[in-house]
C-alpha cells in the first residue's frame, strides 16, 4: 500500500536519502525544510526522478513555523501514514558540558528534542489509525554506552528525544500509532563528515524499513541496523 510520509529537515543528508528511497518505492513524500531555496532545490531533484513530492517550509526550532506548516498541510487534504523527525543540529566543537554555553544546550534541545515533540503535537490530528512516528536519534544519546567527551549538548538532546519516544509510544498506543527511535550509525553527511564509516544509503535503510516493512506492533523501541538496541 502506498503511504504518505512526512520528513523533517529533509533537504539533504539522511532525510533527503529517505525521501529518495521512499519515492522509489512509490510512496508520497511531504518534504519539509527550514530554508525556501534549499527546499525548492530538493523538491526539484526528487521530481526529476519522477517522485511524488510536496514541499512544506518548517523550521522545527520555531513553534510558529511548525504551526504554519500544519495549517498549510490542511490544504493538501492528506492524512499521514508516517511522520519522521529527522531534523537536527550538532556542534562538533562542543566537548564539555561544564564549559559549553547555555545557548548551545538550549538550541540543541529546542531543535533536536522539543522540536520533534512540537511537530508530533502539530501533526497528530492528521495521523491515520494505524500510523507510525519515527524519531531519528543517535547512540550518542544512549544511557548505556560510555558517556562523556563528545558533543554533550547533542548527546543530551538525543537522550531527551529517546525519552520522548518512550512517552509518546505509551500515550499513542491506544490510537494505534507506533513510535520508535533509530540510530542510523556514523554516516557520511554534512553532520557525520567525510570520514564517517557508512554511506547515506545505509543510514536511511533502518528508518525506511521501520516505516514500510516492520510490524506495526513494534513500538517504544530503539533500533540500529533493523535490530533493537538498548537505550
Ligand atoms: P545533515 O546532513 O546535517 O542534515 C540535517 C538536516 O536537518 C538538514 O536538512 C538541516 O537543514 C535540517 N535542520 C537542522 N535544523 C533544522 C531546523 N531547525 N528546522 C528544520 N530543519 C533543520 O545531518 P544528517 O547526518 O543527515 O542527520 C540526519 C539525522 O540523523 C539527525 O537527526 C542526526 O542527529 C541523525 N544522526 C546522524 C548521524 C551521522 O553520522 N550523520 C549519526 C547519528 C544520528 P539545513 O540544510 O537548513 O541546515
Amino acid at each position: 500500500m502506498k503511504k504518505t510520509i512526512l520528513i523533517t529537515g529533509a533537504n539533504k543528508g539522511i532525510g533527503f536519502e529517505m525521501a529518495t528511497q521512499f519515492g522509489k518505492l512509490g510512496h508520497h513524500i511531504i518534504l519539509t525544510a527550514r530554508d525556501e531555496t534549499r527546499l525548492e532545490q530538493a523538491i526539484q531533484k526528487l521530481m526529476e526522478g519522477q517522485i511524488k513530492v510536496e514541499g512544506l517550509m518548517m523550521d522545527v526550532a520555531d513553534e510558529e513555523s511548525i504551526r504554519n506548516a500544519s495549517e498549510k498541510f490542511v490544504q493538501l487534504n492528506l492524512k499521514l501514514d508516517v511522520l519522521i523527525n529527522n531534523a537536527a543540529i550538532l556542534d562538533k566543537e562542543d566537548r564539555s558540558i561544564l564549559q559549553e554555553n547555555e545557548d548551545l544546550l538550549l538550541k540543541s534541545l529546542t531543535t533536536n528534542s522539543y522540536g520533534a515533540l512540537r511537530v508530533v503535537r502539530a501533526f497528530l490530528p492528521f495521523m491515520k489509525n494505524p500510523s507510525r512516528i519515527i524519531n531519528i536519534s543517535s547512540e550518542g544519546g544512549s544511557m548505556t554506552d560510555p558517556i562523556g567527551g563528545w558533543a554533550p549538548a547533542y548527546c543530551v538532546s538525543k537522550s531527551m528525544l529517546n525519552a520522548i519516544t518512550r512517552h509518546l509510544a505509551a500515550e499513542l498506543m491506544p490510537r494505534n500509532i507506533s513510535v520508535n527511535a533509530v540510530c542510523p550509525g556514523w554516516v557520511r553527511t554534512d553532520m557525520g563528515g567525510a570520514g564517517a564509516t557508512r554511506p547515506v544509503e545505509i543510514g536511511a535503510e533502518t528508518p525506511v524499513w521501520l516505516a514500510t516493512e516492520a510490524p506495526q506492533t513494534l513500538t517504544g523501541c530503539f533500533f540500529r541496523d533493523k535490530k533493537q538496541i538498548p537505550w
